[in-house]
């Protein structure tokens, strides 16, 4: 008999096409609920806290190629650890911490790939560029020669109906091809890291090439573990 991971993760197969890179973002369960993930094949897993992650990742040394995606808010003196800890980071949200990211990454043997998250609705709760703080700091992202910056990434709002959600996606699918279509050194923008449980489906309509599924696949997160999240992070 299966488990309910891997009942989650077989309906999602049905729905999510191969091109579009599964995320399975495993914040508040433990490595147990990861290995499940990954027996049914997931190799890509999200964590938003660094403090919580490293743990898990030592518990699981034996997976080696796990790909370690960074979706939580990154303070800039938690650069180095993110850097060494992950493989992505989807939440550079600010020319300064990329800029503290670059000026970190050469003393590492190796440097992760990294998304550049856009605010693409007005949210107060939220970090990230607006689409035009964007443009303005794009020249100074692309001379950062020591980051592997892929694409965008965003977090929506809460409270938007689906045609406001997919047109979000749709406008963040933009903003891509469109820095995508100047010319830059280094800069890439291959990427597109949106839609969560609740609306993966427009995103992937929207374009997404990476979705960052919890919910979905691990059953909801209980509150006094959201709470905890909440309260270090704040
Ligand atoms: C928690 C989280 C997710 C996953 O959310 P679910 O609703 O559980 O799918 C995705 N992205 C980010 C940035 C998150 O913090």
């Amino acid at each position: 008999m299966s488990s309910a991971i891997a009942q989650n993760l077989a309906r999602l197969h049905q729905t999510v096409p191969p091109s579009v890179r599964l995320i399975a973002v495993s914040k508040t369960f433990p490595p147990a609920a990861i290995r499940e993930a990954y027996a049914t094949g997931i190799r890509d897993f999200g964590e938003s806290r660094i403090q919580e992650a490293i743990p898990k990742q030592e518990a699981l040394q034996d997976l080696t190629d796990i790909q370690w995606h960074f979706i939580g808010h990154l303070q800039t003196n938690k650069a180095r650890k993110a850097l060494q800890h992950f493989h992505w980071i989807h939440t550079c949200d600010s020319l300064k911490l990329a800029q503290r990211l670059n000026q970190i990454a050469p003393e590492l043997p190796q440097s992760p790939q990294i998304l550049l998250q856009v605010k693409i609705r007005p949210d107060p709760d939220k970090y990230g560029w607006t689409p035009a703080q964007l443009q303005t700091d794009l020249e100074a992202l692309d001379h950062l020669n020591a980051l592997k910056i892929q694409g965008l990434m965003t977090i929506l709002p809460l409270g938007l109906t689906e045609a406001e959600t997919l047109k979000a996606f749709e406008d963040l699918q933009d903003l891509r091809e469109n820095i995508g279509q100047q010319t830059w050194v280094n800069l890439k923008m291959e990427e597109l890291s949106m839609g969560m449980s609740g609306d993966y489906p427009l995103a992937i309509q929207g374009g997404a090439t990476m979705i960052r599924l919890g919910r979905i696949i691990f059953g909801t997160r209980e509150a006094s573990q959201t709470e905890n999240r909440l309260s270090s992070t704040h």
